[in-house]
């Protein structure tokens, strides 16, 4: 594969069934890693795998690196990212730093952990690259909404969440980031790590992209896409081209002001599945919803798990009878890459699938 050209704008999106990671070219070289999942043999984050095929300096080349939040299916291989890209400002979701984010950088090895180990040990290691690389203690930003995460000639990031509604009732309730202590907490409920998303505009001189995360609605109009919707009706941007449809395609993270408000009329809609849940996503009826705002919905797998490998007849047969179906997990991550000249306008763009992506309506 070539890389991108100079004045060329790419937004790769890569997901196997389970996993999301977003390689993003700003022009003139330079790259963001949003989000990250493994590769087929899962020694590599994808986007290390991607940029070295294409040649680019993984460590010159990467200006920005950007958690949206801390679930598992977005965050594996960040640190391995991190410690490859030296040139690279870290973004964390402001509503994270709170009394918790300071225990675990004071003792993450001593804590007990319940949630998601292998989320809390992948934080650990992002800490532990940061401080000996940089002497370096927390991410670069502490993103929230409004704030300018990079701001160029031909391009600019802005984050329009986590809300302060949200920043703030994650310090007083805290995040379900890390285990209950002494048992107390259980009384008041979490902040949910999809509430504390960070969702992205970014914008060229001719064009925005819109990348949901897991964004939520909103329990209420100073959370989620409700917020993010108050918020643009004060401070007005220009309505995305493309969006990375939140929350692998959820009904609980549509809005239909999102389509109508923050997006061009048919714009293109990139999302990636979620095969853990006990309820895949998309579900059916989500990928009829999404098909009716928009002709250019696209899937970077599908469906999210394959069938299982045999392993012998025995073990087969007792399997079969004491489950419904067995599935294994994609782990090949499909690819979704669209190209457009960084002053281009929507004509312009160009969708490639690899690997197993596929088009929306076609499934
Ligand atoms: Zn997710």
């Amino acid at each position: 594969m070539h890389p991108p050209e100079p004045d060329e704008f790419e937004l790769s999106l890569f997901g196997p069934g389970t996993g999301e990671g977003l390689v993003i070219h700003l022009g003139g070289g330079d790259w963001m890693v949003v989000d990250s999942c493994l590769n087929s043999d899962r020694t590599k984050a994808i986007a290390i795998e991607y940029l070295d095929s294409l040649g680019v300096d993984v460590a010159a080349a990467v200006k920005l690196v950007i958690a949206t939040h801390w679930h598992d299916d977005h965050i594996q291989g960040l640190a391995q990212i991190l410690q490859y890209a030296h040139n690279a400002r870290f973004v964390c979701s402001a509503a994270l730093r709170n009394e918790d984010f300071c225990r675990l950088v004071k003792s993450a090895q001593h804590i007990n952990l319940i949630e998601s180990s292998s989320g809390t040990e992948e934080f650990t290691g992002i800490l532990d690259i940061l401080l000996r690389q940089r002497e370096q203690t927390g991410p670069d930003y502490w993103a929230q909404d409004r704030m300018q995460l990079l701001k160029e000639d031909r391009i600019q990031i802005t984050a329009l969440s986590p809300s302060s509604q949200v920043v703030t009732d994650s310090h007083i309730l805290r995040t379900k980031f890390l285990p209950d202590v002494g048992g107390t907490r259980n009384r008041i409920p979490a902040v949910r790590p999809n509430d504390t998303s960070i969702v992205l505009l970014v914008e060229t001189r001719t064009m925005n992209y819109l990348l949901g995360s897991d964004m939520e609605q909103g329990k209420n109009a100073r959370y989620g896409w409700k917020a993010i919707l108050e918020s643009r009706a004060a401070m007005p941007f220009g309505p995305g081209a493309t969006y990375k449809a939140a929350h692998h395609g959820s009904e609980n993270a549509d809005h239909d002001g999102i389509w109508k408000k923050l997006l061009l009329q048919n714009p293109y809609a990139f999302l990636t599945p979620f095969a853990k849940g006990s309820k895949p996503l998309p579900a059916p009826g989500d990928i009829a919803r999404i098909n009716d705002y928009t002709a250019l919905g696209y899937i970077t797998a599908w469906p999210p798990t394959k069938k299982a490998r045999s392993l012998n007849k025995t073990v087969d047969r007792t399997m079969n009878e004491v489950t419904l179906s067995r599935r294994a997990l994609r782990k090949t991550p499909g690819h979704i890459r669209l190209r457009a000249p960084l002053d281009g306008v929507f004509q312009d763009i160009k969708v490639d699938l690899f690997r197993g992506a596929r088009k929306l309506s076609a499934i």
